[in-house]
């Protein structure tokens, strides 16, 4: 694999040895790492990276989708600034009066959400959303699909990208940790369901129904396969009937797919939704909103809660746990407001859609071209390369695709300057001009000469 070992990455090499010494693999997070070593970046400005070896790229990874409006947005910086002056520091710990005005903002744009909790990052919004869906029930396991991610904690992290040999039949999919240090009892508390096919879904839930707190999916399995519109509103359908909560993941489809995310397109109103990355405008963040009566179960007026110092008369705890120290941080807010503000203009999302759909058009033309069988998928601002001509719906059609020229097409991309993190999604930013896509358009052709012999 790779080629990145040559002297023009030197630096990267360099600094990722160095940091080989005091962090695990040189990364602080394990998505980072590619072989034979990850680039390090120095600095980054709209649509593009910089490395420290002075290599700029067009960058497609945009924090895994979070930098809608690309790197450094002058308003969102000015947001930032602005906001830390007018406060007169960087967090309070304390109310403030931008959380309730973002959560409108989400209230206003969800069709699924009346009330609002803030969170960190996308994971404690998954998280959150489960213990809800929990005590509102009172069931406790979980029904995610194969091949979603909701974050790294055991509930969830099964059946991400699992070996298809453990996996199981397609329309009973057994559950596959994605992590060593999971116990045999997390294999138990999570069923696993195939995604867009209802039948099979459907099958497993009644099956299940007594003991389903949740269901959880991507409404756009990351972020580029959507659901099929008979499927989700079937989903919405028997989840109601069984009386199990049904959660939209939207951290990667929120504020992209539409400022109202994936259900307002479809048309499907879920109990409980998640969302992150854009609502950060690149801070950590995340969000999750719902039906006021299963968010209200966080409201600490309701019963004794151990860190509101709020007592009931019965003194029990039936106020459902939830807080951080960071929650509703008014520096992310700002950002994330700014970030909304600027999507809010008509024709924002428009316009980076239809550059979206136009990159995607001009290289299934240049694949063509070269014979090799390939498509796009997506939907709004993220798609993927799927080197299939076979229809693809979910995580087991992804595999037949043709992995290994895919990984050598991205390796040469990398060395051409676009930054795609091999094998993984596009995303595109405001930011990103037409130079950009033209230059795309020509690295893919110039991958394709070198690597598929004609
Ligand atoms: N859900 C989905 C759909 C995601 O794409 C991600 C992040 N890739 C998460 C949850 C977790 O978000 P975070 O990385 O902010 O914890």
């Amino acid at each position: 694999t790779g080629g990145l070992t040559d002297s023009a990455v030197k630096g990267s090499s360099e600094a990722y040895e160095r940091a080989c010494q005091v962090l695990p693999g040189g990364v602080t997070a394990n998505i980072k790492y590619f072989a034979p070593h990850p680039i390090v970046m120095k600095r980054a400005c709209g649509s593009k990276l910089f490395d420290v070896d002075g290599h700029a790229y067009i960058d497609y990874m945009l924090c895994y989708g979070a930098l809608i409006t690309g790197h450094g947005h002058p308003r969102v910086l000015q947001a930032i600034t602005d906001q830390m002056k007018e406060i007169g520091t960087t967090v309070f710990g304390t109310p403030h009066e931008l959380e309730a005005e973002l959560a409108e903002k989400l209230t206003d744009f969800y069709p699924g959400v009346d009330m609002v909790r803030f969170t960190n990052s996308g994971l404690e919004a998954t998280l959150l959303a489960i213990r809800i869906a929990k005590a509102f029930t009172g069931k406790e396991k979980i029904a995610k699909f194969e091949g979603h991610y909701h974050g790294g904690y055991n509930q969830v992290l099964f059946s991400v990208h699992p070996d298809l040999n453990r996996a199981g039949e397609s329309d009973h999919p057994t559950p596959v940790p994605e992590s060593t240090g999971m116990s045999a009892h997390d294999r138990t508390q999570t069923v696993i369901l195939p995604f867009n096919n209802l039948e099979a879904t459907e099958r497993l839930l009644r099956r299940h129904a007594d003991e389903l707190a949740a269901v959880i999916l991507e409404p756009v399995q990351g972020g580029f396969i959507p659901a099929e519109l008979d499927f989700i509103h079937g989903l919405r359908k028997v989840t109601e009937e069984l009386n199990i909560v049904l959660i939209f993941d939207e951290v990667k489809t929120g504020f992209r797919v539409s400022l109202g995310g994936a259900q307002k397109v479809y048309g499907v109103k879920p109990d409980l939704t998640a969302l992150g990355k854009v609502l950060g405008g690149g801070f950590p963040i995340g969000a999750v909103g719902g039906k006021k009566e299963m968010m209200q179960m966080t409201d600490p007026r309701r019963g004794r809660d151990i860190l509101s110092a709020v007592h009931s008369e019965s003194d029990e705890t039936d106020v459902l746990f939830h807080s951080g120290t960071y929650n509703g941080h008014p520096i992310v807010l700002a950002a994330g407001l700014a970030t909304i503000r600027i999507l809010e203009e008509k024709g924002t999302l428009d316009d980076l859609s239809a550059k979206t759909e136009r990159l995607r058009r001009m290289l299934e033309e240049v694949y063509l071209r070269y014979g090799v069988p390939m498509q796009t998928l997506g939907w709004g601002s993220i798609f993927n390369i799927v080197l299939t001509n076979r229809p693809v719906k979910n995580y087991r059609d992804m595999h037949q695709d043709n992995q290994a020229l895919r990984k050598a097409l991205d390796y040469e991309l990398l060395r051409l300057g676009i930054y795609v993190k091999p094998l993984n999604r596009y995303s595109m930013s405001t930011a990103h001009v037409e130079a950009d896509i033209e230059r795309t358009v020509e690295a893919h052709e110039s991958a394709l000469k070198k690597i598929v012999p004609r």
